[in-house]
């Protein structure tokens, strides 16, 4: 899908799997209450899409890590990326995804936010993904045989600091994350 040019949409929360889906809107809604802006930069990624990202990634053109494709929490509707305004208050957002429950990239990946083991259960299907392709195709596919910059893939997100303690807000107002 193209974006209109000059002008900037945030990316559909569509194919995003419902409990990640309704969490991110009540980020988004608390980001906004506060007074800052956010939006969405990425969010489900077909196969394709993680193809051509992976490509300008180990190519350099790419400002954020970039999973393999078939590794990436995206493809699977468990990750989003979005970027706050001012950007000095991205952290204080991804610390409050922890404290609701949720994954944060850190900052390696600081627009980055998923569902709990979303990256790690991504991995394995990554791995199971190249296995399969190896055995219909007897090859590997491209992205399996070129080397990434170092220590970038599949690295699991971060762990930031955990400001609140116990149920988390998610789980108290929508019963997720518990
Ligand atoms: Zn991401």
């Amino acid at each position: 899908m193209k974006k209109a040019k000059g002008h900037e949409m945030s990316a559909s929360l569509d194919g995003l799997v419902d409990e990640l889906r309704d969490a991110a809107r009540e980020l988004d809604a608390a980001v906004w209450r506060s007074g800052l802006q956010g939006r969405f930069t990425s969010t489900y990624r077909t196969r394709a899409e993680q193809e051509r990202l992976y490509r300008a990634y180990i190519s350099g053109r790419h400002a954020f890590p970039v999973a393999p494709p078939g590794s990436s929490a995206h493809e699977y509707g468990e990750a989003f990326d979005y970027l706050v305004s001012p950007a000095e208050y991205q952290q204080d957002v991804g610390e409050t995804w922890v404290s609701w429950g949720g994954e944060w990239g850190g900052i390696p990946d600081m627009v980055h936010f998923e569902l709990p083991g979303a990256s790690s259960r991504a991995k394995q299907a990554g791995e199971n993904l190249i296995q399969e392709l190896a055995r219909k195709y007897n090859a590997l596919p491209w992205w399996a045989t070129i080397f990434a910059p170092l220590g970038l893939t599949n690295r699991p997100a971060e762990p930031a600091p955990i400001l609140g303690q116990g149920v988390s807000y998610i789980c108290r107002t929508t019963g997720y994350f518990c």
